[in-house]
C-alpha cells in the first residue's frame, strides 16, 4: 500500500463526517433503500440495425450508480400525458430544467437540442429533461445534436445520468450505450446518441448532463443548517440576484476563540452547469460545522466565508455557464455592475472589505469549478516571477495531493492565460496583496483515476468526500496542530509559573508568621 493511500485511509477512519442528510430531499433523509436498476437492453441491439453505424473505443466500465437521491423540484409538476397521448411527452418546466426542442424521427428515436443560455446562445452543454409516456418495455435512441463544445469525457466513457420518480437515485447510463460523435447529418456536428429502455409506462423518467444540485437544494441545505442555532454559523444575504433571488454568505469561525485569526474565502458555482461544485462546496461545509476535534480547530485559528452558489439566477434557469442576463460571471470580476451582476459585485465588495480591513488577515481565495474534458481534480493558481511565491502558492495543492486520492498536483498549474483575466482568482489576485493566495478548484464531471490507472466515476458521495479533504487540508497548510500543540505547552508553562509562584508567596507568608511569633 502505497504511504498516500495509507495515509488517506487513516483519514477516512478517524475523520468521517457523516453526510448531510438535509440537502437532498425528504424522502432520502436517513437510509437510502436499495433501488431496482432501470432495464437495459442487451448487447445484441448494438451490433443490429442503426446503432451498428456508430463507432465506440470506449473501453472504461462504469461502477453502479450513485445511492443518494436526488433533487426535489421547486416548481409544480406538470400533469402527466393525457391517456389518448402519442409518443413520447418531453418536459422540462421544473428548477434546472433545460430541453430547448424535440422530434421524432420515428417512434422509437428523437432528436434533442438543449436550450442555450438565456441572452447567450453561444453556450450548449447541461441538459435536464423529463420523458413520460412511454410503452412498456419501449426502446429508444436520443440523439442530443447541438453541444457547443466539441472535446467530451463522453469519448472518455461518461454516460447521461438516470433516475425516474420511482427510483430516485441517480443512475449512469452503461457506456455501451453511449456514442459520442461526429455527424455528417448535423453538419458535422458532435453528437451524443444514447439507447434506453423504457419498463414502466407509468414512470415518469429524468435525464441529466451531470448530478442536479438546486437553488432549492441549497436553500434547504442552509435553512437546516440555520435552524441547529450553532453558534459559531451565521447566515447572511450578501445581495439579491437580478431575479430577486438571495445570495448567500456563511461564515463558520469559534466566536470564543481570542487567536489572531486568518481569514479564507470561498465561493462555488459562478457557473450553473457545474454542479459538481455545489457537492464540493457541500462537503466543506458539512466538515467545518461537524462536532470533530478536526472542525474545532479549524474554527478556532481560521474564519472561513463562503458564497455556496455564485449564480443563483443561472443555476435555476437550467443555464450552462451564464447568468440571466447572459454573462458568464466569472469573467466579470474585474469591473462588475451592480446592476447587470449584482451577485458578483456584492462578492467583490465583501471581499475587499475583508482585504482593507488588516484585523480579518484574508489569506486565501478558492474558487470551485467542474471540468467537462479533464479527469480527476486539480487546481489553478496564478504564475509569478517570484520563486518564494511560487512555492507558497504550491503548498495548498501539494497538500491536498497528499490528502485526498482523487486530486492531481501535477495536473494543476499556474496560469496566464489572457482569456482568463476576468475569472474570480485571475482578478482578485491583481486587486488584492502578493500575501492572498488565490486558486480555482477544477474537478471532472466524469472520473477520477484509481492506483490502478483505472477510471472511477465520481458520485455525489465522493464530491463531497473531495470538499472534506479540502477543509482538512487547512490544518495542514496552516500548520493548526502544531500551533495548538504551542499554545497547549504555552498554557502549561504559563499554569506551572503561575502555581510556582503561589507557592512561593504561601511559604513567605508562613515563615513571616512565624518570624512574627517568634
Ligand atoms: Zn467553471
Amino acid at each position: 500500500m502505497s504511504v498516500k493511500k495509507q495515509f488517506i485511509d487513516e483519514r477516512k477512519q478517524h475523520h468521517q463526517v457523516p453526510l448531510s442528510k438535509t440537502c437532498f430531499q425528504e424522502d432520502c433523509r436517513h437510509t437510502v433503500p436499495r433501488v431496482r436498476l432501470f432495464p437495459y437492453i442487451d448487447e445484441s441491439l448494438s451490433s443490429a440495425g442503426r446503432m451498428s453505424e456508430f463507432s465506440s473505443d470506449k473501453s472504461v466500465k462504469l461502477a453502479a450508480g450513485p445511492s443518494l437521491g436526488t433533487s426535489k423540484t421547486a416548481l409544480p409538476a406538470k400533469k402527466g400525458p393525457k391517456a389518448t397521448e402519442k409518443g413520447l411527452v418531453f418536459g422540462c418546466d421544473f428548477e434546472c430544467g433545460n430541453l430547448g426542442s424535440h422530434v421524432a424521427l420515428n417512434e422509437n428515436e428523437y432528436e434533442i437540442e438543449i436550450r442555450p443560455d438565456t441572452n447567450n446562445s453561444k453556450h450548449r452543454l447541461w441538459f435536464y429533461f423529463s420523458v413520460e409516456n412511454p410503452r412498456a418495455n419501449q426502446r429508444v435512441l436520443f440523439h442530443v445534436t447541438n453541444f457547443s463544445k466539441t472535446k467530451s469525457l463522453y469519448r472518455e466513457g461518461m454516460s447521461p445520468l438516470v433516475r425516474s420518480l420511482k427510483r430516485p437515485s441517480w443512475q449512469r447510463v452503461p457506456e455501451k450505450n453511449v456514442f459520442y460523435y461526429r455527424s455528417p447529418q448535423h453538419k458535422k456536428n458532435y453528437v451524443l446518441s444514447f439507447l434506453f429502455q423504457f419498463d414502466d409506462p407509468h414512470d415518469k423518467y429524468y435525464f441529466a448532463y451531470s448530478f442536479p444540485y438546486t437553488y432549492t437544494d441549497l436553500q434547504r441545505y442552509l435553512h437546516d443548517l440555520e435552524q441547529r442555532n450553532l453558534k459559531y454559523l451565521r447566515r447572511e444575504l450578501l445581495c439579491r440576484t437580478v431575479q430577486q433571488r438571495r445570495m448567500d454568505l456563511l461564515t463558520i469561525s469559534d466566536p470564543t476563540s481570542v487567536e489572531r485569526k486568518k481569514t479564507v474565502f470561498i465561493t462555488a458555482r459562478v457557473h450553473p452547469g457545474e454542479t459538481p461544485a455545489q457537492y464540493i462546496c457541500q462537503g466543506i461545509m458539512d466538515l467545518l460545522v461537524s462536532d470533530t476535534a478536526e472542525a474545532k480547530l479549524l474554527r478556532k485559528y481560521l474564519v472561513f466565508k463562503i458564497i455556496p452558489m455564485l449564480n443563483p439566477d443561472g443555476v435555476f434557469l437550467g443555464n450552462y455557464r451564464c447568468s440571466y442576463t447572459g454573462y458568464d460571471l466569472n469573467r466579470c470580476w474585474t469591473d462588475p455592475s451592480d446592476w447587470c451582476h449584482p451577485e458578483l459585485a456584492g462578492a467583490k465588495r465583501v471581499i475587499l472589505e475583508h482585504h482593507n480591513d488588516k484585523s480579518h488577515n484574508l489569506d486565501l481565495f478558492l474558487d470551485i469549478h467542474a471540468h467537462s474534458t479533464a479527469s480527476n481534480s486539480f487546481m489553478y493558481c496564478n504564475s509569478t516571477d517570484d520563486r518564494a511565491l511560487a512555492e507558497r502558492e504550491s503548498q495548498f495543492p501539494r497538500f491536498l495531493d497528499a490528502n485526498s486520492s482523487d486530486f492531481s498536483f501535477q495536473q494543476s498549474k499556474a496560469d496566464s492565460d489572457p482569456n482568463k483575466e476576468g475569472t474570480g482568482r485571475r482578478a482578485l489576485g491583481q486587486m488584492l496583496s502578493s500575501g492572498v493566495r488565490c486558486y480555482t478548484l477544477e474537478v471532472s464531471f466524469y472520473a477520477s483515476t484509481n492506483s490502478a490507472c483505472k477510471l472511477v466515476p465520481y458520485t455525489q458521495q465522493s464530491y463531497m468526500e473531495l470538499g472534506r479533504n479540502v477543509a482538512l487540508t487547512f490544518i495542514d497548510l496552516y500548520k493548526l496542530k502544531q500551533l495548538e500543540a504551542g499554545t497547549k505547552s504555552t498554557k502549561e508553562l504559563n499554569r506551572r509559573v503561575v502555581a510556582q509562584t503561589t507557592s512561593q508567596k504561601f511559604q513567605l507568608k508562613q515563615q513571616q508568621r512565624s518570624n512574627g511569633k517568634q
